[in-house]
């Protein structure tokens, strides 16, 4: 690897936490056979933990001292990225916690944050393990929106998409057939076309432009038209971003300490393009043997360390200990009470549907150019609705036109790009997925968090 371009020393190492049981339960090989190699040769020093049980990930995250690594490296699939987001968001200090870069090295069956980002870099998807190692080597770190899913009870921190219907019972019923990889959608999908339903509820949304309902799937019910909105901040972050390119394009910027005000037709200032915030460079272990800890077990390379207690990793003390210097909760201008009625200047659909997905990435999955316009850190969530009536033969080509993002030129599907959404299922069976976690049916609202976390990406 040619590395010489980077330009700063990293501080610290990189945590890598590998799931063993992630897709066909391959990602500890992979990392030992082609990432390890890698990283050696690029001298990218990091302490490797093998998560324990699901839920590690985010208790090291709740517990560790960040600024011991340079980047936190998930080799799993997006189950481990979300565990540790939510986790890190669960920090007293999360505000500045969730700066710490976060890489990921496809090692699960649904991957589709490493195809976002590889496509985002303009790697090819094939082979991912090579390009995404690749990627992790140049150092190079930019924002990456969240968006924040408002349950009953509890506030979970999402990095790829919300679905209900069809799209989510696939994710969920087809995780019977992990051992296949990825194979085990297009199984799911069949298997969901055949016997499929429809799924009655409400979805309401606040929309980045204008919203005209889409001819031929014209809702039954619109309640609310308006015009166009942007999310206006003020802050004194570094990651301001402006993603307003041109005059009909709406902007967005982003703060870190979310004193936000939405406006009518307002096109926030910014200064500075989305992109890269920071570079770091590869640095070399002084002995080559990184920093050992009494218990660890050295493994197969001088660089890596396999803790098999990971209490050995330094845990930050003055996160529980009353020190919350930074502590907030992350506001919500969007956002109402869940039990209240949106504000009138947002969209209202009801009726039936047979699937809805609010997607932020580029890719669900490495066959699945779900929103072939997002980016990483576009301030956007792109609302996709496919309304009951559709016959199986076109959804069964709707979804054949996945891969390539031709589903977006479907007259069946409506595309919204939104700042914030609400959705109330009326049918109870059947699935919510978030970032491919199942969730039961019920009423949820979300919010955009441009540019919140950082990811080794580009
Ligand atoms: P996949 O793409 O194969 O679903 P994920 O990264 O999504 O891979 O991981 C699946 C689940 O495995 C996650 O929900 C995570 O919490 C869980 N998990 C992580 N480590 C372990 C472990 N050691 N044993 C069992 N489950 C684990
Ligand atoms: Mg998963």
């Amino acid at each position: 690897l040619d590395t010489s371009s980077s330009v700063q020393t990293p501080q610290g190492k990189l945590l890598v936490l590998i799931n063993p049981h992630s897709g066909p339960g391959k990602a500890y090989t992979i990392f030992k056979s082609e990432i390890v190699p890698m990283l050696y040769e690029a001298n990218i020093p990091y302490t490797a933990v093998i998560t324990d049980h699901a839920g590690h990930a985010s208790e090291l995250m709740k517990e560790i001292c960040l600024s011991d690594w340079y980047g936190v490296v998930i080799v799993s699939g997006d189950g481990l990225i979300f565990e540790t987001i939510n986790g890190i968001m669960q920090r007293d200090d999360w505000a500045s916690s969730i700066n710490v870069p976060i890489g990921c090295l496809p090692g699960g069956s649904g991957n589709a944050l490493c195809c976002s980002i590889n496509y985002a870099a303009g790697e090819p998807l094939d082979p991912m393990v090579l390009h995404s190692t690749f990627i992790l080597a140049k150092h190079h770190v930019v924002p990456m929106d969240l968006v924040i899913v408002q349950i009953p009870n509890r506030s979970i921190f999402s990095f790829l998409s919300v679905t209900w219907g069809i799209m989510a019972d696939i994710d969920y019923e087809s995780e019977r057939y992990r051992n296949l990889g990825e194979a085990r959608f297009t199984l799911g999908a069949i298997k969901r076309i055949v016997s499929l339903r429809t799924y009655r509820g409400r979805i309401s949304f606040l929309p980045v432009a204008e919203y005209t309902p889409n001819e031929m799937m014209k809702p039954k019910k619109v309640l609310t038209k308006v015009r166009r909105f942007s999310l206006r901040s003020r802050s004194n972050s570094k990651n301001t971003l402006d993603n307003g390119d041109s005059e009909s394009s709406p902007r967005l910027t982003t703060k870190r300490s979310f004193n936000t005000e939405i406006s009518e037709n307002g096109l926030a200032d910014g200064n500075q393009p989305c992109g890269e915030v920071g570079l770091v460079g590869t640095r070399k272990t002084e002995d080559g043997s990184g920093d050992m800890t009494p218990n660890a077990q050295r493994v197969d390379s001088d660089n890596m360390i396999i803790l098999s207690e990971t209490q050995e990793l330094r845990v930050e003390k003055e996160t529980y200990s009353g020190k919350k210097s930074d502590f907030s909760p992350v506001p919500t201008p969007l956002l109402p009470p869940l039990n209240q009625d949106v504000p009138d200047n947002w969209v209202q659909l009801e009726g039936g549907f047979v699937l809805i997905a609010a997607v932020y990435q580029t890719h669900l999955g490495s066959d699945m150019l779900a929103a072939p316009e997002a980016h990483l850190c576009d301030g956007h969530i792109n609302l996709m609705m496919v309304r009951e009536g559709i016959s199986r033969n076109a959804l069964l080509n709707l979804f054949l036109s996945f891969g390539q993002g031709g589903h977006v030129h479907s007259p069946y599907v409506e595309s919204v790009k939104v700042l914030a959404f609400r959705l109330e299922p009326e049918t109870k069976t059947g699935n919510i997925m978030i970032d491919g976690e199942r969730f039961e049916p019920c009423s949820l609202q979300a919010q955009i968090l441009p540019g919140l976390a950082r990811v080794m990406a580009i």
